[in-house]
């Protein structure tokens, strides 16, 4: 998708602070962080949404809770415990038409969001 932010940080013609990358995703941190620790994990494939999971790329959706478990870890904030969050379309406030999952940690988090 030519005119996706996301792709383009994929690509590199948009900077990103990246945590971790390899053949399925990347992980980088929010340009604007709502907490101490507030990351994006993204397939490099262009899905816009949940929406889009089929029976044939569903398997990105395990690959990612992977290495959201693995970057947690490395980041040392998996036993204090954090929250993933993957908005949907305009109700959800998806403001990015690819799909991410937000990591955020580091702070305690009240529940229900807004
Ligand atoms: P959402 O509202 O769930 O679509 O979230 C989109 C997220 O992408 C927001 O938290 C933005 O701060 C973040 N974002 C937008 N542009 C960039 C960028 N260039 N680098 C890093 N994060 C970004
Ligand atoms: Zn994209």
């Amino acid at each position: 998708m030519s005119d996706c932010i996301f792709c383009k940080i994929i690509n590199g013609e948009i900077p990103s602070e990246k945590l971790y990358e390899d053949d399925k995703v990347l992980a980088f941190n929010d340009i604007n962080p709502e907490a101490p620790v507030h990351f994006l994990v993204i397939p490099k494939k262009h899905i816009k949404n949940i929406n889009e999971i089929t029976e044939e790329n569903s398997e990105i959706v395990s690959h990612v809770f992977k290495v959201i478990k693995k970057i947690t870890q490395d980041l040392g904030i998996s036993e204090d415990g954090y929250r993933v969050v993957t908005n949907i379309g305009q109700n959800g406030g998806q403001t990015v038409g690819h799909m991410h999952f937000h990591i955020l940690g580091g702070r305690n988090l009240v529940w229900p969001p807004g």
